[in-house]
């Protein structure tokens, strides 16, 4: 996957502010899968589906 775009001073899971990476994908069960690659290190992927609905996890 290839960055779709970059992000600066958000709030990542553990706390920090900090800037990072975003990604996109798309399969056959999800209509989109993004990623938001932060730069201390954690990742949140997002689902958003077919009928519209979003799952994080
Ligand atoms: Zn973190």
């Amino acid at each position: 996957m290839d960055p779709t775009g970059t992000f600066k001073n958000q709030k990542a899971p553990c706390g920090k502010i900090v800037d990072g990476e975003t990604y996109e994908d798309r399969d056959e069960q999800t209509l989109l899968t993004e990623e938001l690659c932060y730069a201390c290190g954690c990742l949140v992927i997002r689902h958003e589906y077919h009928d519209g609905s979003v799952s994080r996890k």
